[in-house]
């Protein structure tokens, strides 16, 4: 009988790849992980959460799933790219779905009008409202399309790291009137309250307020009709699960429900992290996806600060926070669609009240989303999964969350029992919510913000942090508090800007 004896053991030498650590497994943090392996380096992620995800976490509970924050996905080929770089399709690991409508949006007076990719039906839904705005809705499209090549084609993937680079923008910005407010640009061309709001919303996905973000961000109404809006099936938790398992089955290393106290930094660069047990980690270059006021404040504590200074970071305006609440029903609500933006009675008033005032309103305006209106999987047969998310001041507002948190949940959950969702206490069967201080404790984020520092015009590009620390060498920042800030699209293409800005590894080796 001949015995096959396994084979000896390759010898393999120490590792010579350069070694970057990332802190964070955001989305961001994800896709610096797939595009630094992908130019040689052994990458280490290492997360205080015990998944990834981020903000794109995922809650399971009660057989639900519940995906904790993005749920609407626009410019699907920013995440193809990540693929494409191990000669990969994304679409082999990950489905996304197109949804149609894109959205509904409710108002206060029950109406409703839903955003489509098809031209002919929005004009219709426009009709509705206000033949009189057709016309104008036109000339927004155009003005929409230009600010998407300034705004998006030209900058969204490049560092501004100096401010010659920022000069360079400077003609573009100006021709699209750039201190203008998206609200401020929709209202040139429709006249309608109900069709501006529709139109003007969008700042509010990536924390903006919509009465002073830049006209320039109306850029995503184009986005969104020109790649349509996705919804990831398994949730969005099902992407940024991809996005891991893209990085690790080529290379990456994941530490998971570490947390990162201190950058170590010596002779002004950054050699590595000390998690909070005090475990020292070496690194040839170090990349925080944590939130950048905190990277500053808390990770770069003992180091001295020219720009990023604790007062700096104070002083810098925030976004709105978010209360989340998810919950499963017992039965199926099926007039509800996927994505559902409900209007309150107020709009420029309460923008003022979660952005300027930081006071808790009586009256609120909601993101309700049904998942399981396009995917059986995240409940169980003859449920339904949703979350409904509230923006909110961010913790400088000062509202005493430990006391007006479940007061507050429960005016939403009857608000939705009186006006969709007859039932609804009867059918609820599980229920979670996330505060600002989550935000501020799980995530720490800076003042308790889901979205970072609030992108304002001169708190974006070369106002943000950069992507390239001004402060230590060999530190890189991606995510949404760096350029171009908040959102998916914005946070993935924080990456492609690394991927400009750090060495190739074999310059290294
Ligand atoms: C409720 C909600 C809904 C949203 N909806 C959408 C949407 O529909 N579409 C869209 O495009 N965008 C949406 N956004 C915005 C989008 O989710 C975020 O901008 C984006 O996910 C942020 O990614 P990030 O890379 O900045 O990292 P984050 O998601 O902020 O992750 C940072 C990670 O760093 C970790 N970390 C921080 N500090 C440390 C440390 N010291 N040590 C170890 N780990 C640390 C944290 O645990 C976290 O996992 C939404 C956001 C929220 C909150």
């Amino acid at each position: 009988m001949t015995v096959h004896q396994p084979p000896p053991p390759v010898e393999t030498g120490p590792d010579a790849r350069p070694h970057a650590v990332v802190i964070g497994a955001g989305f961001g943090g994800l896709a610096a992980a797939v595009r630094l392996t992908a130019r040689g380096y052994r990458v280490t992620v290492i997360d205080k959460l015990d998944a990834v995800g981020g903000r794109g976490y995922v809650h399971r509970q009660d057989g639900f799933t519940f995906d904790a924050g993005p749920t609407i996905i626009t410019a699907p080929f920013v995440f193809e790219a990540l693929w494409t770089l191990f000669g990969e399709r994304m679409e082999d690991h990950v489905t996304l779905k197109p949804m149609e409508p894109y959205y509904t949006i409710r108002f206060d007076d029950g109406r409703t009008f839903r955003c489509w990719s098809d031209k002919e039906k929005m004009r219709a839904e426009i009709a509705a409202f206000e033949p009189g705005d057709i016309d104008g809705y036109e000339d927004f499209l155009v003005e929409s399309e230009k600010c998407y090549r300034t705004g998006f084609q030209k900058m969204i993937d490049q560092p501004f790291h100096t401010f010659g680079r920022m000069a360079a923008q400077m003609p573009g910005l100006i021709a699209r009137r750039a201190d203008r407010s998206v609200h401020g640009l929709v209202s040139k061309y429709v006249r309608n309250k109900n069709v501006r709001q529709a139109l003007s919303f969008h700042p509010l996905f990536i924390g903006g307020n919509p009465l002073r973000t830049s006209g320039v961000m109306s850029l995503i109404s184009y986005l969104e009709r020109e790649y349509g809006v996705h919804y990831a099936m398994g949730g969005t938790g099902a992407l940024a699960r991809g996005i891991a398992d893209l990085a690790e089955r080529h290379g990456t290393a994941f530490r998971l429900g570490a947390e990162v106290d201190e950058i170590i930094v010596k002779d002004g660069a950054a050699k590595g992290v000390r998690l909070t047990g005090g475990e020292t980690i070496a690194a040839d270059c170090v990349v925080s996806n944590a939130d950048a006021g905190w990277t500053y404040t808390h990770l770069l504590r003992n180091h001295a600060r020219r720009r990023w200074t604790d007062r700096k970071v104070r002083r810098m305006n925030y976004s709105m926070s978010l209360l989340v609440w998810y919950f499963g029903t017992d039965r199926r609500y099926e007039d509800i669609g996927h994505h559902m933006i409900l209007m309150g009675p107020r709009y420029g008033g309460l923008l003022k009240d979660i952005f300027d005032h930081k006071v808790l309103a009586d009256d609120f305006s909601l993101y309700l989303h049904r998942p399981s209106a396009s995917d059986p999987s995240v409940a169980p047969d003859g449920c339904d999964a949703f979350y409904v998310l509230s923006p909110v001041p961010n913790l400088d507002g000062g509202t005493d969350w430990e006391a007006m948190a479940e007061p507050y949940r429960q005016r939403i959950q009857d608000h939705l029992e009186q006006t969709m969702m007859p039932g609804l206490s009867d059918a609820i069967v599980t229920s979670k919510m996330t505060t600002p201080l989550d935000f501020r404790d799980r995530l720490l984020s800076t003042k308790g913000a889901a979205f970072g520092m609030e992108p304002t015009i001169f708190q974006l590009a070369w106002f943000r942090p950069h992507n390239m620390s001004e402060e230590v060498r060999d530190l890189y920042m991606v995510g949404a508090g760096t350029h171009p800030g908040a959102g998916l699209p914005g946070v993935v293409s924080s990456a492609a800007i690394l991927d400009r800005l750090v060495p190739h590894a074999k310059e290294l080796a």
